[in-house]
């Protein structure tokens, strides 16, 4: 009990009470989930969305051929499905074996549960990631560490496995520099993971992307596959292109108004008055400014249009502004002197 009372003692997690937050716009929320913890659905030629709520991952089962088993072909292995991935696949295809498994990019959050499949299928599958996951998953501890692909793709890579087919290209770093796109083209399904959410805000920090202006690109990146259906790989719901133009829409206002606040906000006296000794104080009131006012002026219009967009937005902004700077030399009053 004294974890709960400290936790009930901190200002910050009484800020996020219930009612603390603007209501979900229906736009945001997805099928019911079953009591199981899983949803899984067919959404494309035995090609299946498993989701439960949080996080979501498809797979693809290979038509039944002369006495063969049926083969399955595995995006991702999130630690919250864990073990539901493979309840899922024993509920649509009985007795079917996972033969392949992909690794959309190396985050934990969306590969930890890998050595699960892998070790309830015999013979193990082949993992197939890009090469700079296979650098990225060998600086885990061991303990920890998802198991290391046996297949590397270096910029593009088709896996026929019987009759399914998937696509898998290589555009540079966004998210992480590691991450894949993963096109099912017979079903018209796409499948990257934390570019898009789909009726809701970027995760904070335009989702910890290490590379912001690859991130950004990746968008235009996604609308030139030919598909219908995207799976982000987070939340409530399937994508379409529409939901991928939404959140281009919301980056645009947060741009337009991040390099508004930098170029409007330029008399930094004050706060060099204020702080005289402390220049990480002066640099860090600075930014909060130019944070909340981009935030002020953006997060009232995509309230009733994203979820989230109350929750997210300031630090989203705070990215925005901080990629304008660095990496747009949008410098405002610490631009060069003259
Ligand atoms: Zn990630």
């Amino acid at each position: 009990m004294p974890v709960l009372q400290s936790v009930r003692a901190n200002p910050a997690a009484a800020a996020a009470a219930p009612g603390a937050y603007a209501p979900v716009p229906p736009t945001a929320i997805g099928p019911q989930i079953p009591a199981k913890g899983y949803l899984v659905q067919e959404i494309g030629k035995r090609l299946y969305w498993l989701t439960d709520g949080f996080y979501q991952i498809m797979f693809l089962v290979t038509e039944r051929h002369h006495g063969q088993g049926r083969r399955v072909i595995v995006v991702d292995a999130p630690p919250t499905l864990g073990g539901n991935i493979l309840r899922a696949i024993e509920e649509v295809a009985p007795g079917a074996r996972i033969s392949h498994l992909v690794y959309s990019h190396h985050h934990a959050d969306h590969i930890g549960a890998a050595a699960k499949l892998r070790d309830a299928s015999l013979p193990n599958p082949v993992i197939i990631a890009h090469e700079q996951t296979a650098h990225l998953l060998k600086r885990v501890p061991e303990s920890s560490r998802p198991p290391l692909p046996n297949r590397v793709v270096s910029s593009s890579y088709r896996l026929e496995v019987g009759d399914q087919v998937l696509e898998l290209h290589y555009k540079g770093p966004n998210h992480t520099p590691d991450n894949l796109f993963i096109h099912a083209p017979r079903q018209r399904v796409l499948n990257v993971v934390d570019i898009v959410y789909p009726g809701w805000v970027p995760f904070r920090n335009l989702v910890v992307s290490t590379d912001i202006p690859g991130w950004i690109n990746a968008h235009d990146q996604l609308l030139e596959f030919d598909f219908t259906t995207y799976i982000a790989g987070h939340l409530t719901r399937l994508g379409t292109r529409q939901d991928i133009k939404i959140q281009q829409e919301y980056l645009r206002d947060l741009e337009y108004y991040g390099r508004k606040a930098i170029t409007e906000f330029t008399d930094v006296g004050p706060l060099f008055a204020k702080y005289p000794d402390n220049p990480w104080a002066v640099f860090k009131e600075y930014l909060d400014i130019l944070t909340q006012t981009t935030a002020d002026a953006v997060t009232p219009a995509w309230t009733s249009r994203l979820g989230g967009a109350d929750v997210f937005t300031y630090d989203n902004a705070w990215t925005m502004v901080e990629s304008l700077r660095l990496d747009r030399g949008v410098l405002g009053p610490f631009g060069t002197r003259p």
